[in-house]
């Protein structure tokens, strides 16, 4: 963990103090939802060696662009007119979960939003009905970080587990943090319920909980990597099979039309934007040089590419579509 953590750095200087403008951007998301349109479940197959992966549509929010952090009005505007988005204080962003098939079962990578981020999201449950899988035949949950997005997914309505027969791994810092009731007291009203969440979702799985840390080898051909930042905890997950790799990057880059020109650009949500920012460039430059495809939530779906350096910066490269 960066030495230079800390919960007042986290709590006050980061997004957690910026409740309010989580609450605007969920009113856009409700005015804007006033007849929700009814989407197919949507999902995109590749093969990572051996393993099938499937990255899943939960659904979408709208951010806010004073949720952009660290970036000039002028760099996002450049960003948003290179990638033909419409001009505005909205940038839609898509959730996607992950699936990976493999020979002991399904692992889930994060669980969509459940109920809790407004009518936009959630679709996680439906489309693992369309597409045949038994939520119970899901036998391993690895989650990126705990933020509302990527957990609430976890629960049912009664606030029961979704998934019974999954075990729950996540990184032990992130566990800590979010359910950690000192610092839950501590928050502004409108950020208490990020903490209610996770631990809803720690008391639901108990004693299926699998805490991790440093860079875990999970077997199955997944493993964890240290992405800290955006969460205390938060973790990319690798998943290999014979000399090919995919990169599950969690929220390390979320915003595709201005962090990969401008990769110290942040989103409030991040518990510490500087340290994110260096994580981001680690992973980039990484990727970037190996070659290694990477895959993430709130990328344009399916959100599956390559990284390439550019200009002092960064660029992203779409993978062409694997049919199959
Ligand atoms: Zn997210």
């Amino acid at each position: 963990m960066n030495p230079n953590f800390s919960r007042r750095t986290a709590l006050f200087g980061g997004a957690l103090a910026l409740g309010a403008p989580l609450l605007n951007a969920r009113v856009a998301i409700a005015q804007e939802s006033e007849t929700p349109k009814v989407a197919l479940p949507s999902f995109y197959d590749r093969m990572v060696g051996d393993l099938r992966v499937t990255a899943l549509v939960d659904g979408y929010f709208d951010l806010g662009r004073p949720l952009i952090t660290n970036a000039t009005a002028e760099q996002i505007d450049t960003g948003m007119a290179q990638a033909y988005l419409p001009p505005g204080d909205l940038i839609r962003l898509p959730i996607s979960i992950h699936l990976v098939h493999g020979p002991d079962g399904i692992t889930m990578i994060d669980a969509g939003s459940g109920s809790a981020f407004g009518p936009t999201a959630g679709r996680v449950a439906g489309a693992l009905t369309a597409m045949g899988i038994d939520p119970a035949s899901v036998t391993r949950i690895v989650l990126t970080h705990m933020h509302p997005d990527h957990i609430g997914g976890l629960l049912a309505a009664d606030g029961a587990a979704a998934f019974t027969g999954a075990s729950l791994h996540v990184h032990e810092a992130d566990l800590k943090f979010w359910t950690d009731e000192s610092i839950a007291a501590s928050v502004p009203d409108d950020s208490k319920p990020f903490f209610g969440l996770a631990r809803g979702v720690a008391a639901a799985y108990g004693g299926r909980l699998a805490p991790f840390s440093g860079a875990a080898d999970l077997g199955g051909g997944l493993s964890t990597l240290e992405a800290f930042g955006h969460t205390p905890g938060h973790s990319a997950v690798r998943v290999s099979s014979g000399s090919d790799q995919l990169m599950i990057l969690g929220d390390a880059v979320a915003i595709a039309a201005v962090q990969f020109a401008h990769p110290d650009a942040g989103i409030a949500f991040d518990a510490d934007g500087a340290q994110a920012a260096v994580t981001r460039k680690a992973i980039f430059d990484m990727v970037s040089a190996d070659k290694i495809a990477v895959a993430a939530t709130h990328l344009p779906f399916p959100g599956v590419g390559h990284v390439e350096k550019k200009d002092g910066a960064y660029a992203w490269v779409p993978e062409h579509w694997q049919v199959m």
